[in-house]
């Protein structure tokens, strides 16, 4: 091994904190410090290809770094972006789901989402509260208002109906719903009707 994957490996495996290569870079550039981001980079693909180390894709923004290659589960705040480490034990044998499913299961990857302990004591701010869990979908106030308004309707509702519901001028109501069909927060089934989808109802819960 090169000393330059030797000293990435170490420093990555000094800390729990999943960094991403940036961070990874800011680690190792403290003890070599002309090395470029692209070395480190490569490296890092080196060493996760041989098993050596772990990529996550457990952020959607960017791509993360173990230094523990064996098998465990993480869990990523939705808040701040931290990735911990996370211990469960699969509840059913991989036995029982190759017999159901006729695949023959090689492995699974189990991740989970929360507020880290961190971010359970600050009262979160507004775009916090309406940045959800998978991805970053962000709706501002009005836009959540909308959605709340539309949540209520047990049929696809107009434009129309929606702005009576939510108190709202019917014209920023219509491009509200616009940005939110955009995110894919709500649908319309019907010419001119709406209704929220799945991922709408995961907004507001
Ligand atoms: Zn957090
Ligand atoms: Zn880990």
């Amino acid at each position: 091994m090169t000393r330059q994957k030797r000293i990435i490996l170490e420093e990555l495996r000094k800390v729990t904190s999943h960094p991403t290569a940036d961070a990874i870079y800011e680690m190792v550039r403290k003890r070599i410090p002309r090395i470029s981001l692209g070395t480190v980079y490569r490296n890092l693909e080196v060493l996760s290809r041989q098993g050596e180390i772990q990529k996550l894709n457990i952020d959607s923004e960017r791509v993360r770094f173990d230094g523990n290659p064996s098998e465990h589960c993480h869990i990523r705040c939705v808040v701040c972006g931290r990735v911990d480490d996370f211990p469960v034990e699969p509840t059913v044998s991989l036995k029982e789901l190759n017999s159901e499913c006729g695949y023959e299961i090689l492995g699974n990857k189990l991740e989970f989402y929360g507020k880290c302990p961190e971010c359970r004591k600050t009262k979160p701010s507004y775009s916090q509260l309406t940045k959800i869990k998978e991805g970053s979908i962000m709706i501002d106030k009005e836009g959540k208002k909308v959605l709340e308004a539309l949540s209520g309707f047990e049929k696809p509702a107009s434009g129309k109906e929606i702005a009576q519901a939510a108190g709202m001028d019917s014209k920023i109501v219509i491009s509200k719903i616009k940005t939110l069909k955009s995110k894919g927060l709500v649908e319309s089934p019907v010419r001119c009707k709406y209704c929220v989808t799945p991922t709408g109802r995961e907004t507001l819960s």
